[in-house]
């Protein structure tokens, strides 16, 4: 589903990876192609139209580009909560539950990063397991009451057993996969349902023997990571932490461009997509960057297919082209080889068929 903007032009990229994938691997994926977003608006009246989400309820794994386009004044309705029908419905949907965003700091961009340059050269690989449907976003009752200065707003934080439990689980399960070290981000000196929240993690935790497990206050973390990002692995966050802080990650890398991210529920069901939006500044004209496109296909393969050595090639190879110089606008500096959307993804693919 390649949506609005630069969807298209990155998912076209990130397609060819695919192909190139099942030529290496004997193996053969099933493509639907589906609209979403805008780019379904004309066809359906709707952002998430019954045929897509048909299309996906058929399909193993979703791989999304990106929605949102320019807003014009005759084109409102076309875009007018565009995410939040298409994003939020294909979560809501799929109970999708768990986002992972991993946070990668390639040592050869340590330039694009705002930290200080002694931290930033040792680069960092965090990956931020965010809890995406319950807490304070969706607890009842929310709302207003009264008026004047006696008006009220209000929100309800709350987490079950069933909820905390199942995420945690998604964080030592992948920490198992990776630097085996979960750092859950509460409030617990504050907020009762953080209290609880640490209680379950903690006894999770105790299933997982082989995973470090520390727990550390949200401001603090918020803080560590600006410090000493190289000290985390896997970040477990409730929903608005999670939010907030996979957000600050994602900034310290330097560029959204970069970025993918996987939404996954029960099974191997899940959607993958680039963390940046539909960047309606740069559609058209051939330069974004396709990585975060190309890394959201390897994510796929890694959770949706457990093609491991597939992601690993396809991580590897990226990871070469950065070391060979080659950039789009976006992470471009001076000295380097400057390339548009169409060759980045080709001198990937050539690491990759080589
Ligand atoms: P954005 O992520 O689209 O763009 C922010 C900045 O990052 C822009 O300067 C853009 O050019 C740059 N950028 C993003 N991806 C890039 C890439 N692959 N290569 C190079 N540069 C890249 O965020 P925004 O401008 O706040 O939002 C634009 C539209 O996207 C809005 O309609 C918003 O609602 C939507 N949006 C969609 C998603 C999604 O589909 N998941 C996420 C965020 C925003």
């Amino acid at each position: 589903m390649p949506g609005d903007g630069i969807g298209p032009e990155v998912m076209q990229v990130a397609l060819k990876i695919l192909d190139a994938v099942q030529s290496k691997y004997n193996v053969c994926f099933d493509y639907r192609h589906a609209l979403v977003g805008g780019a379904a608006w004309n066809d359906y009246g709707s952002h998430l139209p019954e045929e897509t989400l048909k299309i996906c309820r058929e399909s193993d794994a979703i791989l999304f580009g990106s929605v949102g386009g320019p807003v014009r004044e005759q084109d409102t309705d076309k875009w007018r909560g565009v995410e939040v029908h298409s994003l939020l419905g294909l979560r809501k949907a799929f109970e999708l539950y768990a986002n992972l965003r991993p946070a990668k700091l390639y040592p050869a961009l340590a330039f694009a990063s705002p930290l200080r340059s002694d931290i930033s050269q040792k680069g960092f690989d965090i990956l931020v397991v965010r809890e995406l449907t319950g807490g304070i976003y969706f607890g009842q009752p929310k709302g207003r009451r009264g008026s004047g200065d006696a008006e009220t707003a209000f929100d309800t934080m709350l987490y079950s057993r069933a909820e905390i439990r199942r995420i945690a689980k998604v964080a030592f399960e992948v920490a198992q996969k990776r630097r085996r070290k979960v750092t859950s981000v509460d409030k617990a000196n504050v907020l009762t349902t953080m209290v609880f929240w640490r209680q379950v993690v903690e006894e999770t935790a105790r299933e997982y023997p082989d995973v470090e497990y520390e727990p550390m206050y949200v401001d603090n973390a918020a803080m560590q990571l600006t410090k000493n990002p190289q000290q985390f692995d896997v970040m477990l966050c409730g929903n608005m932490f999670g939010d907030i802080l996979s957000d600050e990650a994602a900034a310290l890398t330097g560029s959204l461009g970069m970025l993918p991210s996987a939404s996954i529920g029960m099974g191997k069901f899940g959607m993958y997509e680039p963390g940046g939006g539909s960047a309606p500044d740069i559609a058209g004209q051939g330069i974004a960057n396709p990585i975060a496109q190309i890394l959201s296909a390897a994510m796929l393969l890694r959770y949706s297919f457990g093609m491991i050595a597939a992601t690993e090639d396809i991580e590897h190879a990226v990871e070469t082209v950065l070391n060979d110089g080659y950039r789009t606008a976006d992470i471009w500096q001076k000295g380097n080889r400057k390339v548009g959307t169409a060759e980045m993804g080709d001198q990937i693919l050539k690491r990759l068929e080589s």
